[in-house]
Formats: structure tokens, C-alpha cells, sequence
């Protein structure tokens, strides 16, 4: 009689081992199961192996991803088995490449326009681009948006999730976006400074997601009035490292919707964060909303991480350890950051064609300057008013051709500057000089700019010119 072959059993590496469990589900001996302990090395829940159970078919290596987290071992009996990458080179995976499956545009039936707030018009923007899962924390003045998507998705077989809190909800975010499935949140800026850090992971990691940001006055806790003090923090901040976002500014309930439909296609356009800057009060205003006549069925990008066979090898990660590879992946995404910079500027003008007093505002402090500009013209000032759409890039190709016309700039928002900084830094980037002379009104705590400000401040100044 022959000596009794024993089958080597698996040797499981912890420390590279992600814990999907592909293994414990594949092992028909229930021999698998996570461990109770975060491992120091991967800070990841590892599985463990009952040994004594285990009778070494191999499945479990056969199911793992990772190419060193579980292999064959070596038993002491009657034959020893080589290291497996000795012998037949790195583990390959079999699996077939993912493809991306496209959206699909459905089409809608005219409908009557909606009389709706822009909180949930953004919902209603969201929803027909395709979201179908929800990640937040309620915070007044976005939160009409999360009740409206609360009460939606689960009739639509979606997920709503009320995480325990903001640093939660991006984190859900940052998975389900990882898995290539549209989500977003509704928050407000305190809700925003809670969030950085999931952002910048996001951005580093390329996964695409909404944050709609209704500001509210600050800093700290400051107010639920409105404000656009959230500027900076967008444009020149969301978390450490090198990180930018595309940032939509809408100034209506009609754009809310619009604006968040598109922030969808731009985010997974781009593998990114898109940001909607609205302010509390466009959030909490009402307003006429024209549905559009197509709606989004989306598809499923091919890096998604799915859990199916084509994409088992996709990998969502923010780490890199390596000096090199760090820099590499920081030259890609500025590379990226170019891309939008060139392709995805956006500007909507009043009156601007011939103007010599160019009035520079978004969201709401734009309907007061839109007003004024109107009032001005009536008085024979050759006024117009430069709305920045995206506020990240400046729209500084259309800008230029009209500063360069303008005698004054007036720039009015409900923050310190911060549209002002976004407006000079784009400026200087593009090397303009001899600028005109720049007027600004800047109103905080929930105080917004008012029409006839603007007026008096282009009557003055036109005064102090002449
Ligand atoms: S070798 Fe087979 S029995 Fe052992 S842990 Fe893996 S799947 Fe389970
Ligand atoms: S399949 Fe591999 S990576 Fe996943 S839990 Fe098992 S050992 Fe860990």
C-alpha cells in the first residue's frame, strides 16, 4: 500500500490579508472565520484558520484576491510541496477584465414645473441622475434634502443611511462610491470641516461622490442663516495633501437641480468628489423647477471594486508607502486637476457684453446683484454681472475678455473675501495685470448682500472715479 497523501493546507498570511472573507464563504469546512483583532501591520480584521478543521482542499487559496494572503503551505508528510511562486512566478489571476457597462438616458414625459425649495430640488437632481444611496447626518439648513431621500429611496429600492455622524457618512461614501454606485450626501458647513478628511481620501483614491453644501453662517456652529464662507475650505482646502474638487455654485432651485444632475456625470467623469456650494438661503427658497426629459440608469465603471469575478483585482486604496509612487500618483491627479481646469469652467453673464461696471457674485447674493445691475442700467451705468457656475475652476477664460472692457470690478458675497481671493488668484494664474479698480461688499452671519448696497457702492465709487 501507497503512503496516504496529505494535502498541504493554507498558509494565511494576516498581515496581507484585506478581510473580504471570499474565503470563509468559499470553505466547505467552515474552517474560516474573521478574527476578533485589527492586525497592527494592515489595520484590517484578518481571518483565521482552525487548522484542525481544515482538510486542505484548497478553495479558500483558490477565492483569495490578495496574492499573498493565503498559499499553499508545506505539510511534514510525503511530499513537500515548493513555494508556489518559485515554481510557476507570480500568482495570475484568471478572471476576465472588467468592461465598463455605460449609463443609459431614459426618457420622461413632459411634465409641469415644479414649485419646490432648492434642498429638494437637489434631491430631486440626484435622483434622477441615478443616486440610489444616501450617506449623512442631518444638519439644518440641508436638511430637508435628507428627509426628502429618507422617504424616496426605500421605495426605490435604494439606501438611506443615517450615519452616527459626518466622519461616518463619508467613510460609507468612500466605499460605496468604491464600488462605482452614484451616492451623495446633504450637509452644511460644520457638517463639511467633519467631513475633510473622508475627502481627501476619496479624491486620493479617485472615488467619485456628491456633497451638497447648504452654508450656513460661521465660524464654529455660527448660525443656519446663509453665507458662502465654505469658499476657501472648497477651493483651497477639502483635507491634506494635494486635493481639489469640482465645485458648482447655483444661485436657483432650477439650478440646484440641474447643477447636481451634472455634479454626478463630472464625478464619475473624472473619478472624483463633486461639490454643490449652495447657500441656506437658496436651500430653503422656492422656486419654479422644470424637470428634465431624460433620466440617468447608470452603468458600472470597470475599476469598480464589485465583488464579482471581472473585478476582483480592482484595488480602492489611498495609501502609498513608497516615496515614488507617492509623487507618481500626485502628478496623475494634478494631471487631473489640469483636465477639469480646461474642460470644466462654467460662467452665466447678464448684461455683461459692454459693461464697465462688472459685478462678480454667486448663489444668492447673485439674484441681489442681478437686480441692481438692472436698476444701474436704468440709470445709465453701463453695469453687468460675471456669475462664477463653478467657483473650482474660476471660469477665468470667459472672465478675462471682460475685465479687460471693465473701468471697476464690485465683487459681492456673504464671506470675507473669499470669492474676491478665488477671483484675484485666477487672475494672477493667468497673468493678468493692470486690473481696475476692485470695490467689495462682504456681508456675514446669515446677513446677505442687498441690491440697494450694491447700488450705492457703483454709484460711489463711480463718483470717486469721475
Ligand atoms: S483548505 Fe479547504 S478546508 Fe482548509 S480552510 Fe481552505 S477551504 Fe477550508
Ligand atoms: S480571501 Fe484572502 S484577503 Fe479575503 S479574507 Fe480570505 S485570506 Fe483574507
Amino acid at each position: 500500500m501507497g503512503t496516504k497523501k496529505i494535502r498541504p493546507k493554507p498558509i494565511l498570511e494576516q498581515e496581507y490579508c484585506k478581510g473580504c472573507e471570499r474565503c470563509v464563504i468559499a470553505c466547505p469546512k467552515d474552517a474560516l472565520h474573521l478574527s476578533s483583532e485589527i492586525n497592527p501591520m494592515s489595520g484590517i480584521t484578518p481571518v483565521e484558520i482552525e487548522y484542525e478543521i481544515c482538510n486542505g482542499c484548497g478553495l479558500c487559496i483558490a477565492a483569495c484576491p490578495e496574492p499573498y494572503g493565503l498559499r499553499a503551505g508545506q505539510m511534514e508528510s510525503e511530499f513537500q510541496l515548493e513555494d508556489p511562486e518559485k515554481l510557476f512566478g507570480k500568482k495570475q489571476s484568471t478572471a476576465p477584465k472588467a468592461v465598463a457597462i455605460p449609463d443609459e438616458y431614459l426618457d420622461l414625459p413632459e411634465s409641469e414645473p415644479l414649485v419646490i425649495k432648492g434642498t429638494y430640488a437637489g434631491a430631486i437632481g440626484a435622483l434622477l441622475a441615478g443616486c440610489r444611496h444616501f450617506f449623512g447626518y442631518p444638519i439644518t439648513p440641508s436638511t430637508e434634502g435628507t428627509e426628502l431621500m429618507a422617504k424616496v429611496l426605500p421605495r426605490l429600492d435604494g439606501a438611506f443611511v443615517q450615519a452616527v455622524s459626518e466622519v461616518a457618512a463619508v467613510n460609507m461614501m468612500y466605499g460605496c462610491g468604491g464600488a462605482g454606485l452614484p451616492c451623495m450626501t446633504f450637509t452644511s458647513s460644520p457638517g463639511v470641516s467633519l467631513m475633510l478628511e473622508g475627502i481627501s481620501y476619496m479624491i486620493s483614491a479617485q472615488v467619485p461622490g456628491v456633497f451638497v453644501n447648504i452654508m450656513r453662517g460661521g465660524p464654529g456652529l455660527g448660525n443656519i442663516g446663509p453665507e458662502q464662507a465654505d469658499l476657501k475650505l472648497v477651493c483651497r482646502g477639502l483635507g491634506h495633501g494635494n486635493t481639489h474638487a469640482i465645485a458648482l455654485a447655483p444661485s436657483t432651485p432650477q439650478e440646484m437641480l440641474d447643477l447636481t444632475m451634472k455634479a454626478f456625470h463630472l464625478a464619475f467623469k473624472y473619478r472624483n468628489p463633486v461639490i454643490i456650494l449652495g447657500d441656506g438661503y437658496l436651500g430653503q427658497m422656492t422656486g419654479p423647477v422644470k424637470l428634465p426629459r431624460q433620466m440617468v440608469k447608470p452603468g458600472l465603471p470597470e475599476w469598480a471594486v464589485w465583488g464579482d469575478e471581472q473585478h476582483r483585482n480592482n484595488l480602492i486604496a489611498s495609501i502609498k508607502l513608497s516615496e515614488i509612487d507617492l509623487e507618481q500618483h500626485n502628478i496623475m491627479l494634478n494631471k487631473k486637476y489640469d483636465l477639469m481646469c480646461q474642460n470644466e469652467q462654467l460662467s452665466a453673464t447678464f448684461l455683461c457684453d459692454d459693461a464697465e461696471v462688472l459685478i462678480i457674485a454667486c448663489n444668492t447674493p447673485s439674484q441681489m446683484a442681478k437686480g441692481a445691475v438692472q436698476a444701474l442700467r436704468k440709470q445709465g451705468v453701463k453695469a453687468g454681472l460675471f456669475r462664477p457656475v463653478t467657483v473650482w475652476p474660476f471660469p477665468i477664460d470667459d472672465f478675462i475678455p471682460r475685465v479687460k472692457r471693465a473701468k471697476k470690478i464690485v465683487v459681492v458675497e456673504a464671506s470675507n473675501g473669499q470669492l474676491e481671493d478665488e477671483m484675484r488668484l485666477a487672475l494672477s494664474h493667468a497673468g493678468v495685470q493692470n486690473l481696475p479698480v476692485i470695490e467689495s461688499i462682504r456681508r456675514f452671519g446669515g446677513v446677505l448682500p442687498q441690491m440697494h448696497e450694491i447700488i450705492e457702492r457703483v454709484n460711489t465709487a463711480e463718483e470717486v472715479l469721475s
